[in-house]
């Protein structure tokens, strides 16, 4: 049975809930890459859905960010102010939750887990360049990434990397190491606005990316309600 990879789910309960009906049946475990909260609407509601059902989950900045784990400075204006209203917004027990997350990466049944890079669990990894500079730190040849919020990865093959476009689904091959990223549930930035997300098939070696629409205007009028920055709920319209 294949398991689900969230990541960058932004206390977006919309796109959430999108990609749990998409999903249904279809798996057995939930794992997911960290930032839960900041930016989007409804932090309490996604935390607690993410302590009754996922299986593993380590912390992303903002989850930090947002438990003062982390100080703002290198923050931009909208995720400063976001990160302070979901500071104010979360419950005690939920901040505490956040507050406790293990930090990446985390080896978990064969993979490795981690919200920005094996290296930095703040680092983008953005370019082929930067995976190829990350191979003495791989564990597995199959690590899970997050914080682009971009779907697809890397894969090394003898050192050099190459950029994963994905397009359905991406077999392991042998003698390759992989770093994939299953794209961002709550607020995708590649241009595409539906709620990305990945299946991974262990006892064949393969990833499946998945895309589904959600309720865009649902989450961003709840961002303009809670007096968050207008640019945040107009993002989620560009995946961008
Ligand atoms: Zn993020």
């Amino acid at each position: 049975m294949p398991y689900l990879i969230l990541s960058d789910i932004h206390a977006n309960l919309e796109a959430l809930n999108a990609v749990l009906v998409d999903a249904r049946g279809r798996y057995d475990r939930i794992v997911c890459l960290g930032d839960l909260v900041g930016y989007g609407a409804d932090p309490n509601a996604v935390v607690e859905w993410t302590r009754a059902h996922v299986a593993v989950v380590i912390r992303g900045n903002h989850d930090k960010a947002c438990t003062g784990l982390d100080d703002l400075e290198n923050y931009n204006p909208a995720a400063r102010a976001s990160a302070v209203w979901t500071r104010d917004a979360l419950t005690p027990g939920n901040r505490d939750y956040l507050e406790k997350l293990p930090r990446g990466p985390l080896a978990y049944e064969g993979v490795d887990l981690t919200h920005g890079s094996p290296a930095d669990e703040d680092e983008y990894l953005v370019t082929p360049r930067d995976a190829e500079l990350l191979k003495p730190f791989l564990g597995s040849p199959l690590s899970f990434f997050g914080h682009t919020h971009v779907q697809g990865g890397f894969v090394l093959n003898r050192g050099a990397g190459r950029r994963i476009l994905p397009n359905g689904t991406l077999t392991l091959q042998q003698g390759c190491q992989y770093l994939v990223n299953p794209g961002s549930v709550g607020q995708p930035r590649d241009g595409n606005p539906r709620a990305a997300y990945a299946f991974y098939h262990p006892e064949n070696g393969v990833v499946e990316y998945r895309r589904v629409e959600y309720d865009v205007g649902g989450a961003a009028a709840k961002i303009l309600a809670a007096r968050l920055p207008e640019f945040l709920a107009a993002r989620l319209y560009e995946g961008l």
